[in-house]
């Protein structure tokens, strides 16, 4: 689980999916309130997937879409949800991407 860089809290998996779903790359710690950032590594795996996705579905328009494609998807899809913030590191300050 993500730990505040600042207070040294542990942030609960609710809390860091809630936090998650903001486009703001600014998150509030729940503990001391302080702004935290998602960490550089963090950021850059998780464009990797953002990546990686679409380009599997794309793929599958070219060939032929089947049920077990999309299930398999969903399944990607929500095991990288689920698990984000068990690898979600927070950072003091904004990283830029590049
Ligand atoms: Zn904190």
């Amino acid at each position: 689980m993500p730990k505040c860089q600042k207070c040294g809290g542990n942030w609960t998996w609710k809390q860091t999916v809630k936090k998650s779903f903001t486009l703001d790359t600014r998150m509030k710690c729940p503990h001391c309130s302080e702004i935290q950032f998602i960490s550089k590594r963090t950021r850059k795996w998780s464009s990797a997937l953002m990546f990686v996705i679409p380009l599997v579905l794309l793929l599958n328009i070219f060939w032929e879409p089947t049920l077990w494609t999309i299930v398999i998807m969903i399944c990607i899809a929500s095991t990288y949800l689920v698990s984000y913030p068990y690898w979600l590191e927070l950072s003091n300050e904004e990283n830029l991407p590049f």
